[in-house]
């Protein structure tokens, strides 16, 4: 249904979520679109992070090692964090980027079924996956990744030399979402274990890796998380395999003994494992004050609101004359959406001057992230009138807008 700005400042009026903008820092004039790529930043966090820098380090030195809990830190996020992927608690651990945590899951999956050699993933993967999947297969003697033009084509290819298969649970292009609990029950059904990529669903929607019987997962912090630039990574081992799971980072802060110094490498139990080295403390402390806001906050109205402003969106811009490429079925879309057009850099950077921020991914789509925490009603209908006006304008033609920057 297509709603007009009135019916839409109506929905602001009525809605839960509308108090939680106030728990952000936004600049005055620009509609974030982009919280999908680098989340807002919390009111609450260049205090955390300062309290960290002058008390904890400053002051504190060495000893907040212990007396600030910094050294087990990564380990009180993850269990912060474990709600909202509907984890019990020691099974999810903060540490590392989403690349290095892949990079640990996938070898230790490999590890937990020897006798097995391939690892599928789909095409159409965020890259880096695709090229973490490269690199760990390449240092497992005849172990290969076999590519699927998509997830769709998984059945036919679970055979019998299927260790593990690495999937995104939110496409990171179109939006498009994957059924967790379906495809994980038909990957043990072949005997391979599952790890997802969660990156673009933490803080997007509700899930549960241990309802679903996920194997491992990893995702991000600076996405809808809105950790902060670069903020650390997350990764969830279930119980049952941390007893037997060997990674192959095996760093000192996995041992169980760091401060014995031994020359040998022995894991300690639990998620600590996926561990190794000593953790980016000032990017979790920001990460830690991010999550204040989460637990304040229902994931079930996160996704409902979600849902209505994605649909809100899709309505306003269908009459555009522009393909949309994220389904319109709710159950089969994250909190993105995602439109084709030829020249979406350049119609990109003409919204970016208007102070409506989306991004761009190659070759041709225009991404538009729909956070509700800090997104209203009335933000989207006016997102929709300014990329109607520019392209009925035309003004994406002028050639500054052509000019490419080193981050679409
Ligand atoms: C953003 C994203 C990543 C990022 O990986 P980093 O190692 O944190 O840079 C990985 N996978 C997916 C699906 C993503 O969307």
């Amino acid at each position: 249904m297509r709603r007009n700005r009135e019916e839409c400042a109506a929905l602001d009026a009525a809605d839960p979520l509308a108090a939680m903008r106030q728990e952000f820092t936004l600049p005055e004039g620009v509609l974030y679109l982009d919280g999908n790529s680098l989340g807002a930043l919390p009111s609450g966090t260049p205090a955390r992070v300062a309290r960290m820098i002058e008390h904890e380090w400053g002051h504190g030195l060495i000893r907040s090692w212990n007396d600030a809990g910094w050294y087990g830190l990564p380990a009180r996020l993850g269990d912060r964090l474990a709600p909202m992927l509907g984890a019990a608690p020691g099974q999810v651990v903060v540490c590392d980027s989403t690349s290095v945590n892949l990079f640990k899951v996938l070898g230790a999956a490999l590890r937990l079924r020897p006798g097995r050699r391939t690892v599928l993933a789909e095409r159409v993967a965020f890259p880096t996956d695709l090229y973490i999947t490269e690199g760990v297969t390449s240092l497992f003697d005849g172990a290969r990744s076999v590519l699927l033009p998509s997830a769709a084509d998984l059945d036919a290819h679970l055979g019998e030399d299927v260790a593990a298969v690495v999937l995104s649970h939110v496409d990171y292009r179109t939006g498009e979402l994957l059924d967790m609990a379906a495809v994980t029950e038909r990957v043990h059904r072949a005997g391979a274990l599952m790890i997802w990529d969660v990156c673009h669903t933490a803080g997007a929607l509700p899930i549960s890796f241990d309802d679903c019987d996920v194997d491992f997962a990893v995702g991000c912090g600076y996405k809808y998380l809105n950790g902060g630039p670069g903020a650390p990574a997350f990764l969830y081992a279930a119980e049952r395999h941390q007893g037997e799971a060997r990674q192959p980072l095996s760093g000192w802060f996995g041992h169980a003994r760091p401060f014995a110094f031994e020359p040998g490498y022995e894991p300690t139990g639990g998620i600590r494992r996926f561990l190794t080295g000593t953790p980016p403390l000032l990017g979790m402390a920001a990460l830690d004050a991010s999550l204040d806001v989460w637990e304040k906050v229902d994931l079930a109205a996160v996704r409902a609101k979600s849902l209505a402003l994605t649909s809100l969106f899709m309505d306003l811009v269908e009459p555009l004359g522009l393909e949309v490429v994220t389904p319109r079925t709710e159950a089969l879309r994250g909190s993105q959406v995602a439109v084709r057009h030829e020249d979406g850099y350049a119609v990109v950077q003409a919204l970016i001057e208007r102070g409506v921020i989306g991004d761009f991914r190659a070759p041709d789509l225009i991404r538009f992230g729909f956070t509700p925490l800090y997104l209203s009603y009335v933000d989207v209908w006016e997102a929709a009138r300014h990329l109607r006006e520019v392209l009925e304008s035309g003004e994406w033609r002028d050639e500054r807008f052509a000019r490419r920057s080193d981050v679409t």
